[in-house]
């Protein structure tokens, strides 16, 4: 290396910002930096929103929307696929379906459809979402919606009432039930398919429930009304293979099914993409867009078909990396025996807030909010302040590092990509409060969600005002 720059990097201290791997596109940092006084920061254009700031202003736990981040991501992501198939010269189209479950609070879900986003859901409460904001002409009736999960009869009877009122609602059928249930359906249908391909993933079952088998699906009578062909294999794919791999599976099924269902046009590749929450190498969507896009257009033109429309359903991939999850350190205890060296008690819960942590092992990238420019570190484990000893985070047994503590100060840390999943799961073990939920938009900060006073979660276990007098 030469001299000079050696030099400078002395002089400048320690790069925080590349320690705490922020400011990486490949891992969704790209927005967070840290100060010369050790504070994160979050860059939406050219406004500086001041965590450590708004943290001390809103007190802890807290969790910040940040709706940039998912207009960009998405935006991104539809630019992508649009430009490869335009320079490929590939004639379908593409759409994106955002799939409710992942994030179903409106500071999420008005963002993604002024952005473009179609809509995917998967129960009958999702599906009334949908109905009370199309009343209420919060959305353009071309928008489609497109309805997987099982169908109760509610379900179904929704579904019914909102295509009658010329809404583009398309049922995907699962099971020989629904097939049955919606042979009269007027609108568009679309089919899923339980492929033989494994992916990587945590989700993937040797067993799964939901959809027909391929042999089935080529069995079936003619649907004037199929349209669609679905498949959703898992969520948090591992690798890139494992994303195109079952493409392949679902485009020569696609192909073969044609025969029998000659209006098909639409293959929906369902969700999975993923991210890299631990901020280690990991695929992009730029590359795989474009080798979807090259994969479905060698295989259409091989087969002679016309090129299907694309239809991605990657929900985690678009709204992960768009909240942050922050908390102050309460406590420290020592570790006697193990790779950290102390626990630090956290004022919120993992089992509660972060139910992935606890679940499904899940992995968070975590750094501090203040103090980020220190050497003085220390390997910790975190605990949550449920009573109850699963409510911690041992980054997997390993450790996570943390400034000291420093007396009379208090230390805030940031839990990132918590956009995905956590919110829906979360519950009140212990009858702990729910953090504080801020959208941090155009340079002003709001509260979406106020923190939860003991008397609001004491109404959720049946105590109502008075009665427990
Ligand atoms: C859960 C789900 C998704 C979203 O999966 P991600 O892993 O978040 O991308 C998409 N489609 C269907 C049918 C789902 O059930």
């Amino acid at each position: 290396m030469p001299e000079k720059k050696t030099k400078k990097i002395k002089k400048q201290g320690k790069n925080w910002r590349k320690f705490w791997k922020l400011g990486v596109p490949e891992f969704n940092t790209q927005y967070f930096d840290v100060t010369k006084d050790g504070e994160l920061v979050v860059q939406e254009g050219n406004y500086i929103y001041n965590l450590n700031e708004i943290i001390k202003k809103y007190g802890t736990p807290t969790e910040i929307v940040f709706p940039f981040i998912l207009e960009e991501r998405l935006e991104d992501l539809q630019d992508y696929f649009r430009a490869y198939m335009k320079i490929g010269g590939y004639r379908g189209k593409f759409y994106y379906h955002y799939p409710m479950k992942v994030n179903q609070n409106k500071e999420f879900i008005m963002p993604l459809i002024s952005e473009g986003a179609h809509m995917e859901v998967g129960s009958v409460n999702e599906l009334w979402l949908i109905k009370k904001l199309w009343e209420a002409e919060k959305f353009h009736s071309k928008i489609r919606v497109f309805c997987n999960g099982p169908k109760t009869e509610t379900y179904i009877e929704l579904i019914e009432e909102l295509r009658s009122k010329n809404l583009s609602i398309v049922p995907i059928i699962e099971d020989e039930h629904e097939l049955d249930r919606l042979s009269k359906y007027k609108g568009d249908v679309g089919i899923r398919v339980n492929l033989d391909t494994k992916a990587d993933t945590h989700w993937d079952k040797k067993v799964d429930r939901f959809g027909f088998s391929s042999k089935e699906l080529l069995d079936l009578p003619k649907m004037k009304n199929l349209k669609v062909l679905h498949y959703h294999i898992g969520s948090q794919i591992n690798t890139a293979g494992s994303v195109l791999k079952p493409i392949e599976e679902a485009m020569n099924l696609y192909i073969k099914l044609l025969k029998n269902q000659p209006n098909l046009e639409t293959l929906d590749v369902g969700g999975g993409f993923g991210v890299p929450y631990e901020k280690k190498s990991f695929y992009g969507a730029k590359k795989v867009s474009e080798q979807i896009v090259k994969l479905l257009k060698k295989m259409s033109d091989n087969a002679g078909i016309k090129h299907p429309n694309l239809a991605v359903e990657w929900g985690r991939y678009i709204v992960a990396p768009a909240q942050v999850t922050i908390y102050s350190i309460i406590a420290e205890k020592p570790i006697p025996k193990a790779n950290a060296k102390s626990w630090y008690v956290i004022d919120g819960s993992f089992m509660n807030d972060l139910l992935d942590t606890w679940a499904i092992h899940q992995k968070w990238h975590i750094a501090p909010v203040n103090h980020a420019n220190t050497t003085a570190l220390k390997s910790v484990w975190l605990a949550g302040s449920s009573c109850d000893s699963d409510d911690k985070y041992t980054s997997g047994g390993s450790y996570v590092l943390m400034p000291k503590l420093k007396e009379g100060e208090t230390q805030y840390l940031a839990i990132f990509d918590t956009g995905a999943y956590q919110d829906a799961l979360a519950s009140h073990h212990c009858l702990l409060s729910s953090p504080t939920k801020l959208i941090a938009q155009d340079g002003t900060i709001k509260i979406a969600r106020k923190r939860e006073t003991a008397d609001s979660i004491a109404k959720l276990f049946g105590w109502n005002n008075g009665d427990h007098k």
